[in-house]
């Protein structure tokens, strides 16, 4: 815990709410705000709850703590970062959203039962899925040839595919494309197979602070101690946690770098050449990757890059994009409302005239695929499924056999 957070915590009482926000990481600055609703009118959620930010920011600001520390209030938040990047006067509002709900779930009063379910799950399990530990391979052991295993053999990076590209059975493609096309471009590269723990987002985002820092220091040290250079992961809600929040609780030592930022290198530098995809997309960008961790170009070049692909782009992108609701705990708090969310952006991609909605984040991709079911949409894929079948002439890679890879079991 940051040294202004904890203070923050312990400094809270419902007569010193002041305190809580200006001795925090958030700061002073809160008491800057206009009022303007900017914030309020870029909230994607903000129509699904009785309390928008704006109203959010006043009633913080008045000392109105019982309004304020509700989970009907606090969980209608994708941690989208829009109000973030909007707020003309830098006012960091998801931050403030976080900050409020660690201390209301320090208060006994959150999270949701949904969302404890899956920070029970980290707890118990090191994933929200509920998943054994002994599974978190089974994904590699279709990969030929074998991947390597850290730290029993070395590598200059580590891919860290996360929980649910690991577990998810649809979502395990993603993590066998990315290595697929990393091992073509003969990155030296392996992965730490039934060592690997959850990042420790899930509990970040709802507000179990204390169990997001015990994670999160455990895989610190871990992660430092492989004395890898580079992470590389294909999630934006790792890459975004590992990268911005990570530094705040120890020293942390590796560069973390998103698959999409690796792929544009490895192309510029000629290390993989896209061979043609004749296909119309359009590009969703992750939150994660694109408000909050700037990258938004690199997906892109990736994409125009392939031979036959036409990139369609829709009216609101970069750090315009509009969120697809299954970030913040939304997803599992209040999952009819996160793929409502999911359907607008849906909307958007349909009127493209694309034939595929390609995004970048295994989260991303599962609630942009339940919006199919609420209205018009277009199929979602993975960039790194793109790229694959770009260097593989569109062959299906995937073998039925399962290999035991050494060192995996
Ligand atoms: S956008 Fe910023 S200044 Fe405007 S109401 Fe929201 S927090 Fe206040
Ligand atoms: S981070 Fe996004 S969802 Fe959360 S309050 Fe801000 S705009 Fe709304």
């Amino acid at each position: 815990m940051t040294g202004v957070r904890k203070e923050a915590l312990e400094v809270f009482t419902g007569e010193f709410f002041d305190d809580l926000v200006a001795g925090s990481d958030v700061g002073e600055k809160v008491r800057s705000c206009l009022q303007c609703g900017t914030c309020t009118a870029s909230c994607p959620v903000a129509r699904y709850s009785d309390m928008g930010p704006r109203e959010l920011v006043r009633l913080t600001l008045t000392g109105q703590a019982e309004e304020v520390l509700r989970p009907e209030v606090l969980y209608y938040c994708s941690a989208c970062y829009s109000c973030s990047v909007r707020c003309p006067m830098g006012i960091r509002l998801t931050e403030l959203v976080n900050l409020l709900r660690d201390v209301m779930v320090s208060r006994g009063e959150g999270p949701l039962p949904s969302q404890m379910e899956l920070v029970k799950s980290v707890e118990n399990y090191d994933n929200p899925w509920q998943m054994p530990r002994a599974q978190r391979d089974r994904w590699a052991k279709k990969i030929q040839p074998r991947l390597k295993v850290l730290p029993k053999q070395d590598a200059e990076a580590l891919y860290y595919p996360g929980c649910t590209a690991a577990y998810l059975p649809n979502m395990q493609k993603v993590a066998a494309a990315t290595a697929r096309v990393l091992t073509a471009a003969e990155v030296d590269f392996g992965i730490m197979g039934r060592e690997e723990i959850c990042c420790g987002s899930t509990a970040m985002r709802v507000g179990v602070r204390e169990t997001f820092l015990a994670q999160a220091g455990r895989n610190i040290e871990k992660l430092n101690a492989l004395g890898v250079e580079r992470i590389i992961t294909a999630c934006a809600g790792c890459y975004g946690i590992m990268k911005h929040e990570y530094p705040r609780v120890a020293p942390f030592h590796p560069e973390v770098l998103h698959v999409s930022e690796v792929l544009a290198d490895l192309i510029e530098e000629g290390r993989l050449e896209p061979g043609p995809v004749e296909r119309s997309v359009t590009y969703h960008d992750p939150c994660h990757l694109a408000r909050h961790g700037g990258v938004t170009s690199q997906p892109r070049k990736v994409l125009e890059s392939i031979p036959g692909l036409e990139l369609v782009e829709m009216s609101r992108t970069g750090s315009n994009a509009r969120c697809c609701g299954g970030g913040g705990g939304l997803r599992t708090g209040h999952t009819d409302s996160a793929v409502e969310v999911a359907s607008l952006r849906q909307a958007e991609a349909v009127e493209t005239g694309a034939s595929t909605l390609v995004t970048c984040c295994p989260f991303c991709e599962m609630n942009l695929s339940d919006a199919l079911g609420v209205g018009e949409g277009l199929p979602v894929a993975d960039l790194v499924e793109i790229v694959l079948e770009s260097v593989s002439g569109g062959a299906d890679t995937d073998s039925d056999d399962e290999h035991d890879a050494p060192g995996l079991d």
